[in-house]
């Protein structure tokens, strides 16, 4: 299919351009996956999460703005190998509901592709109904839940002032009444919450996601941004001191919670759990 066709400035002289389009790139949950970045041109995130593959979140916001126009955006898929892939996501270099023009871009990849519409964010921003209203168009919404309480998320996911673990449940509960596609849970397991099944579990039966997905943090967290880190980056060494919890304790943590909730819980299987 032959895109809608805008006009795009050249990259300067000895830049090559870049591009709002990654991938595929390959995800245990989704296959062959195209991302979509939406902020392209920095980290940009409300969370500073410890693990994070960016790197250092350089524009610490909670603002919404657009970084990328969607015509630019619809342009870069058109030169991008998108027919290999099973789903499109939007992800890239930072928090994709702080682009101001998700909404739009989802409909205008979904009706230039047909793919299925991924979006995996941070949560922070669900209490604003403009928000969930964008989200509404993709077909699987992936939501970070990392913290059981207030005092742990601080020290995970180390939030912009004014966010906290209650807005994040807020928010979550009001998407799920009013999301009609697949809402996921997305928990990063590491040493400092893999005990705290018994208090995810009341959160998780709550908000009652379709499906908890368990990652470890196993991609390496560069000291600085770049396009690079979008991806499945692996040119920068080891993790960043995190200890990787072993398979069969993630797939133990993620048994447990799926008793305690009734909720199906998913973890990397052991072939892809250092690629998660
Ligand atoms: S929410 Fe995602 S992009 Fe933001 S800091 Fe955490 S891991 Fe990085």
């Amino acid at each position: 299919m032959t895109l809608q066709k805008v006009a795009v400035a050249p990259a300067p002289r000895g830049r090559p351009r870049v591009s709002a389009i990654y991938g595929p790139v390959y995800s245990w949950r989704y296959r062959q996956s195209l991302g979509v970045d939406l902020l392209l041109r920095d980290s940009v995130c409300s969370l500073q999460c410890a693990y994070c593959q960016l790197g250092r979140i350089n524009v610490h916001t909670r603002a919404r703005r657009v970084y990328v126009t969607t015509s630019r955006v619809l342009d870069d898929l058109d030169a991008a190998a998108w027919k290999s892939s099973n789903v499109i996501t939007f992800s890239g270099s930072g928090e994709p509901t702080l682009a101001a023009n998700l909404g739009e871009s989802i409909v205008a990849i979904r009706k230039a592709t047909r793919k299925p519409i991924v979006v995996l964010t941070n949560s922070t921003l669900l209490n604003d109904a403009a928000v969930r209203a964008e989200l509404a168009a993709a077909d699987t919404i992936a939501c970070k839940l990392d913290a059981p309480s207030d005092d742990m998320f601080r020290k995970l996911n180390h939030p912009i002032p004014g966010v906290t673990h209650a807005d994040l449940i807020a928010g979550l509960k009001k998407l799920r009444t009013e999301f009609t596609g697949k809402l996921a849970l997305q928990l990063m397991l590491m040493p400092i919450n893999a005990g705290a099944a018994d208090r995810f579990a009341p959160w998780i039966a709550e908000i009652a996601p379709d499906e908890v997905q368990i990652n470890v943090p196993s991609r390496p967290k560069p000291r600085e941004w770049s396009l690079a880190t979008r991806g499945e980056h692996q040119e920068f060494g080891a993790a960043n001191g995190f200890r990787l919890l072993p398979h069969e304790e993630v797939a133990d943590f993620a048994r447990d919670l799926a008793q305690r909730t009734g909720v199906r819980v998913i973890a990397p299987p052991a072939a892809a759990h250092s690629r998660a």
